[in-house]
């Protein structure tokens, strides 16, 4: 009877979950974030990243970025290295247990090598492709960096890379990754078990504008719009509420939720 009542209780760990901000971009365009907005209008995003924690674990998701080419292309302001920004949330980068990458995105994928203990996790048919096929001549490798690639097989070959095969499939007790968005090639998102839930969207869902106007992010391709739209309604399904569905690069959510410096208290 004791032991059953311990094991429940084991079962049942709460995670708490917090938004970190990595850096600031102003004045992006609208159109590239949500499909089908008015071409000039323009909104202040940011690049984050997310710690979950609780059941002996401190996981990361996404890993931010560092590589200095993607500064010259991309607008990056109020830059704090990822694993700087994760002791403003009291947890060393050796104490990071796990790195889940929504997508190989350079402003995701790019941190992976900056946690040394870290067992990275990213979708099987993700880095398969951006291992191989993205780099032939028909393929597409638009905004994956070359040496977050050698980086993700370096991790293959040292043991500390987990493949993640498919839809809805479980990777620590209560953490659920979820397919279909198709932001890239294959993408993944994250529902959070507790009371109440979370949906970690990354890029399936660049804003909560997507989520209310019913509009897609960028996708692989365009032919993948209806897919993403479909992905967001079982996102709000998964989270319970639009509300506890949190986009990729929303600023809003360092308002929505307590937030002190660069860290919001999400859960
Ligand atoms: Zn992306």
């Amino acid at each position: 009877m004791l032991f059953a009542a311990f094991s429940a209780a084991a079962s049942a760990s709460e995670y708490s979950i917090q938004a970190i901000l990595i850096a600031n971009s102003p004045g992006d365009a609208v159109a590239g974030l949500v499909m089908g907005a008015p071409k000039d209008e323009k909104v202040d995003t940011v690049y984050a990243l997310w710690l979950i924690r609780g059941g002996g674990r401190n996981i990361l998701f996404d890993s931010g970025f560092h590589r200095e080419r993607w500064f010259k292309l991309w607008t990056v302001k109020n830059y704090l290295r990822p694993e700087e920004a994760v002791r403003l949330a009291g947890v060393n980068p050796e104490q990071v247990t796990d790195v889940v990458i929504s997508h190989a995105h350079w402003d995701h994928m790019g941190g992976i090598d900056l946690f040394p203990k870290a067992i990275v996790w990213i979708q099987k048919d993700e880095f398969l492709y951006y291992t191989g096929p993205a780099w032939q001549p028909t393929g597409d490798h638009g905004g994956i960096d070359p040496d977050d690639v050698q980086q993700l097989v370096r991790l293959n070959t040292e043991g500390r890379l987990r493949l993640v095969n498919g839809d809805n499939i479980e990777l620590f007790p209560g953490i659920r990754a979820y397919t279909g968005a198709r932001h890239t090639f294959a993408s993944q998102y994250l529902r959070i078990d507790g009371h109440p839930p979370f949906v970690l969207a990354s890029d399936s869902v660049y804003l909560y504008r997507n989520l209310a106007e019913h509009k897609p992010s960028a996708t692989f391709t365009t032919a993948d719009y209806p897919a993403n739209l479909k992905a967001q309604e079982r996102m709000v399904r998964l989270a319970g509420s639009p509300d506890r569905v949190i986009p990729g690069h929303d600023a809003l959510q360092f308002q929505k939720f307590p937030t002190e410096g660069r860290v919001a208290k999400i859960k």
